[in-house]
């Protein structure tokens, strides 16, 4: 299928799957707070008190071996959850394409890898192509989403399969793209051979993140300028975030964990450090996730509510997060270039 034909039948697939009992969808209301110039939204959904909290299952191996547990996004797949499949005709990469089962937003969907790859693997060109063309096709039908994908064990991922998630949004994008919008950037001399001096910080937020504006022209481009420009910037994402994780001393040993939230326009790239934040107040954990460093929280209290608002959410993301060393990495590297001879202006 294409991904125009994806994103049209989700709204009559999703009521169908709703209805069948097969996608449960937990009502939850939505409370804003302002911090760092950013109007998070800290959704409120009591009924997820009653979904137990699983501990995080180990990524390197298909959970059929590790755990002995079922994949819930190996086939035979529950039918009305089931949206369609893609094929990456260059790579021939195939995915599948869910409901999320346990929605807490309408039309949250799921693209996943039809063979096995782990979560704690880097997107690879087919995944970001596929992914950005279906951003591009909801856009087309004046519907707005955005990707996620939690990458490693501290990333927040509940699921060992590789997965990317798209879930819509209000016609702004996620409220960390507004302050992603209003940054003014200018690229000194020439900057393509450089690639990390393409990359930009939020440097009002209190921990690491590492951004790359995508040109206006990619959702007119070719398959080939699209491959090359979304893995360029992810690939010099990751290299600073590798940076960012090597200049602490305490960082777990193992492949680093990251957030990667993908609009039209940004590709963001988030360090973790740890999955859970432990409130201080009363000592519960709060998971985190690229939807929290979207500016999207999830809480299951009204008391958890106020006590994240209390605590800081600014607090919460740099503890789970790692301290921003970006303009160092940009300044080491512009030494490096300078010290092989080359010159950036
Ligand atoms: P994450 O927790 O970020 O790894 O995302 C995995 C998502 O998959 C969660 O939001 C779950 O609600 C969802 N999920 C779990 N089991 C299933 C299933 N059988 N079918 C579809 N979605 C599922």
């Amino acid at each position: 299928m294409t991904p125009a034909e994806i994103i049209a039948k989700i709204p009559e697939s999703f009521d169908k799957a709703q209805e069948a009992g097969d996608l449960l969808f937990f009502p939850s209301t939505i409370h804003k707070h302002s911090e760092f110039d950013v109007d998070f939204e800290i959704r409120l959904c009591p009924a997820l008190q009653q979904k137990p909290n699983l501990p995080t299952p180990h990524f390197n191996s298909a959970p059929q071996l590790s755990s002995g547990k079922p994949d819930p996004f190996a086939p035979p797949y529950i039918l009305n959850l089931c949206l369609g499949e893609i094929k990456d005709e260059e790579e021939g990469t195939e995915y599948v394409i869910l409901f999320n089962k346990y929605s807490v937003v309408r039309h949250h969907i799921l693209l996943i890898t039809k063979e096995y790859q782990s979560q704690t693997s880097p997107l690879l060109p087919p995944d970001l192509v596929q992914t950005y063309l279906l951003l591009l096709a909801a856009q087309r039908t004046g519907r707005r989403y955005f990707a996620f994908y939690n990458c490693g064990e501290l990333s927040g991922a509940s699921q060992p399969h590789k997965h990317l998630q798209l879930i819509p949004v209000d016609d702004d994008g996620p409220p960390i793209e507004r302050l992603a919008r209003k940054t003014k950037i200018d690229y000194p001399g020439e900057p393509y051979p450089f690639p990390r001096y393409r990359a930009f910080a939020l440097s009002s937020l209190p921990y690491a993140n590492h951004v790359r504006r995508l040109p206006t022209s990619l959702s007119s481009t070719s398959y080939d300028d699209l491959d090359r420009e979304l893995s360029n910037a992810f690939l010099s994402l990751l290299d600073l975030v590798v940076s960012t994780v090597r200049h602490d001393p305490d960082y777990p040993s193992g492949t680093p964990s990251y957030n990667v939230i993908l609009t039209l326009e940004h590709m963001h790239l988030i360090p973790r450090k740890k999955e859970n934040h432990i409130l201080e107040e009363t000592g519960e954990q709060l998971s985190v996730n690229s939807l929290g460093y979207a500016g999207l929280l999830l809480v299951k209290s009204e008391r958890e509510l106020e006590v994240v608002k209390r605590e800081s959410i600014g607090r919460i993301l740099r503890d789970v997060g790692l301290q921003s060393v970006h303009d160092l990495l940009v300044d080491e590297h512009s030494r490096d270039i300078v010290g092989e001879g080359l010159s950036v202006q």
